[in-house]
């Protein structure tokens, strides 16, 4: 270390002075008082030495040439440590102008010549103690500005007495100002508040004042830029030695950050972060003042529950992403549509979850009117979507509820209204349903069912039953529809219709369906290695089966599992299916096609296609539906029909089956237009695949139907 850089143990001396003999009488006198010195010719010198040695103290002569005292002192005041160092002036004596100009520069005091050197040396130190505190001073209150700038804290004192106002630093910033910009005052103060938020914050000060009180109060302040802060001002009366108020002192605290997570949890709390709409909780609470204020003035109102159609289907095709775009870009279109001036009025319009939607007819006239905002927002979400360049279709189904008819609450309304929307789906969905009371037995039943389904494939509550198929010109069963059974433990037997269409809305009909196959396949297979003659098995699949990328694979593999050879099974295929898609339905067939199994179009008659237009699919047989067969000899019409089909079937090499079979006299009009096969009660209903394997020993009906 530099032995003449300043050390706490020995503090050191700047002297400056052109007069040699001078500078050597106070080098001398201030070494013997236990000091280090450091001597500078002139001004220009003393700040050289000032700045690389850092001195204690500065001595510095007011006459100096290149730069005088005062200059000096000007210069040093304006260095990072020089602020606080203490400096001595020299001056001559009676010299008041110069005294006068030394502490305009920044002096701390001034000796006069000629000096006095016993006294020097003691103003000197007594001048080097008044540094020190000074310097604590400076780095008490530099510590106390930064604890207030980290917690964005800012204090204030009013002196009630002489009106005059100190402001921190920080303060200044909390408020928007530059630090000491301008002069504190109560205005100023006022000035920078929220609007909303000055009278009460006036008043509330002014009140401190008056009753001496302590005080907190939050408000918010507008800054120049526009934004807006969170502050929170502490205060109270300070009084004199007397105990008389004299100063109202207090801080001031930035809580914005806090307020941002107070408004965030309840944005949380209240709000669906993916459409910013409300969310349940708060439409609930919505529902209960609006029911508050109806009961009160007798008022009607009317609670929409509203669920996209097989929204599943989308988010399974095109992704979550896609499907959360989908589920915000109908929350939009909705919004916009209600939001119209057209009556009645939407109190609230919520997102309850996943795609369903909630919304609140305060005051309704008349229930037509809720229809009509059902209708409304249908007929908005029937346009196509754009989401990335693709084009979506959705529909939605609106259930109603109505305050009083159909409850009084909150929680019986939404139940209620789901209900209705339920049924709304069920009848095919993109419409609306007001709820009635018959309602809530086939909701109930299509729970229990609902709940069952999901574990009756783990508890094996699926059968399959058998139904013969008949050459009509031999009489031998030449093959067999497979047909779902559902023992329900309390329902008993469930009949296919009852539970399809419920596992093709939640997506169960796929691992049902898999079952199916595989059961299916291992009992022709049983069958064939029981000697039995070949009997082609027919599997029914759904619409979403078909749909199912992964139909052909699970196929395969329900043959392979089985060591079955593709000819043994056949698919039933529904007309209107098959309809539905068309130019995908021809691939997917083709593809099945290509691996060897034969194709049935099943209830065909029932849909629109024409016979010609089926020459673009590959299929193998027509099954002719049960109710052209039924009326066969009676409705000269239905005959004509089934006529009609099997002749164009022919020409097409298409194979025929009809269904349905009752009566010797319509299997003798089915034979009699060159119907091949038939399947009927007449032969034999569905059986379990015990009874079904006795039917093809017996084979009891070849001799009979070859006479
Ligand atoms: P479907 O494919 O048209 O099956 C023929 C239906 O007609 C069967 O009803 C059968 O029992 C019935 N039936 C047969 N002969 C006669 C008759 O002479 N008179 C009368 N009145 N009915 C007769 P089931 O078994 O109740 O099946 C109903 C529907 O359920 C089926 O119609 C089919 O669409 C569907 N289904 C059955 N099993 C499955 C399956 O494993 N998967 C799928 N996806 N659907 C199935
Ligand atoms: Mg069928
Ligand atoms: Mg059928």
């Amino acid at each position: 270390m530099n032995p003449r850089e300043a050390t706490d143990a020995q503090p050191l001396v700047l002297v400056a002075d052109d007069d040699s003999a001078t500078r050597f009488l106070i080098h001398k006198a201030l070494e013997q008082a236990g000091l280090s010195v450091l001597d500078a010719e002139n001004g220009a010198q003393a700040l050289t030495l000032f700045e690389a040695h850092r001195p204690h103290i500065v001595l510095l002569d007011v006459m100096m040439p290149q730069m005088d005292g005062f200059a000096a002192c000007a210069a040093i005041r304006r260095l990072p440590r020089g602020a606080t160092v203490p400096i001595l002036m020299l001056t001559g004596l009676d010299d008041l102008d110069s005294i006068k100009r030394a502490y305009e520069a920044g002096a701390t005091d001034f000796a006069a010549k000629p000096i006095n050197w016993l006294v020097l040396s003691h103003r000197v130190r007594y001048l080097l103690r008044m540094g020190r505190v000074l310097e604590d001073l400076a780095a008490s209150e530099a510590r106390l500005a930064a604890a207030q700038r980290i917690a964005h804290l800012g204090n204030w004192e009013w002196n009630l007495r002489t009106d005059a106002w100190y402001w921190s630093d920080e303060l200044y910033r909390l408020l928007g100002y530059q630090p000491r910009e301008i002069m504190p005052g109560i205005e100023r103060f006022l000035e920078r508040l929220h609007p909303e938020d000055r009278e009460a914050v006036a008043q509330i000060i002014e009140c401190s004042r008056r009753e001496q009180g302590a005080y907190g109060v939050e408000f918010r302040v507008r800054l120049p830029d526009g934004a807006v802060r969170y502050l929170h001002a502490q205060g109270e009366v300070v009084g004199d030695e007397r105990g008389d108020p004299a100063k109202l002192s207090g801080t001031i605290q930035d809580v914005s950050a806090r307020k941002q997570a107070e408004d965030q949890i309840s944005f949380l709390e209240n709000y669906d972060k993916l459409t910013g709409l409300p969310n349940r909780v708060r439409f609930k609470e919505r529902l209960d003042q609006a029911l508050a204020t109806a009961k009160r003035q007798t008022q009607k109102l009317a609670v929409l529950v509203l669920d996209l159609d097989r929204f599943k289907r989308v988010n399974d095709t095109m992704g979550h992403s896609l499907g959360d775009r989908l589920v915000q870009a109908v929350a939009k279109r909705i919004e916009a549509c209600v939001s119209e001036d057209s009556p009645p009025r939407v109190g609230a319009f919520a997102r309850l979850g996943g795609d369903e939607f909630s919304l609140l007819l305060p005051d309704l006239k008349h229930p037509a009117d809720a229809a009509a905002v059902s209708r409304r927002i249908l007929e908005a979400l029937s346009k196509p979507f754009r989401l990335e360049a693709q084009e979506v279709f959705i529909t939605a189904s609106v259930g109603i509820g109505r305050y009083p008819e159909d409850g009084s609450d909150c929680e019986a309304l939404l139940k209620n209204a789901d209900t209705a929307m339920y049924h709304a789906k069920g009848a095919g969905g993109n419409g609306y349903r007001l709820y009635d009371h018959s309602m809530n037995a086939a909701a109930f039943e299509r729970l229990t069912l609902e709940n069952g389904l999901r574990r009756a494939l783990e508890r094996g509550e699926f059968l399959l039953y058998y139904q013969p198929q008949i050459e009509i010109q031999s009489g031998a069963i030449a093959g067999a529809e497979a047909l779902l059974r559902w023992r329900h433990p309390e329902l008993g037997l469930v009949p296919p219709d009852r539970f399809i269409p419920l596992a093709e809305e939640t997506g169960l009909i796929l691992p049902i369906g898999e079952w199916v196959l595989r059961t299916a396949c291992a009992q022709a297979l049983a069958w064939r290695r029981a000697g039995l003659p070949p009997v082609r098995v027919a599997v029914n699949l759904s619409a979403r089966q078909f749909r199912d990328e992964t139909l052909a694979e699970s196929i395969a593999q329900a043959l392979r599992l089985a060591e079955l050879d593709p000819q043994g099974l056949g698919l039933e295929i529904t007309e209107s299916v098959i309809m539905q898609n068309a130019s995908g339905t021809v691939n997917t067939l083709q593809e099945l096609k290509r691996m060897g199994l034969s194709i049935s179009v099943d209830d065909f008659g029932t849909g629109y296609s024409s016979l010609s237009y089926l020459k673009r699919f590959p299929i193998d047989v027509l099954k002719i539906d049960r109710s052209f067969v039924r009326d066969l000899a009676t409705n000269p019409d239905d005959a004509a029909i089934a006529s009609a089909i099997i002749a164009m079937a022919k020409s097409l090499k298409l194979d025929t089956v009809a269904e349905g079979v009752e009566t010797e006299e319509q299997l003798a009009i089915l034979r009699q237009y060159g119907c091949r096969l038939v399947q009927g009660f007449l032969f034999s209903k569905a059986l379990p695949a015990e009874e079904f394997e006795v039917l093809l020993r017996e084979q009891k009906w070849r001799r009979a139907a070859s006479e």
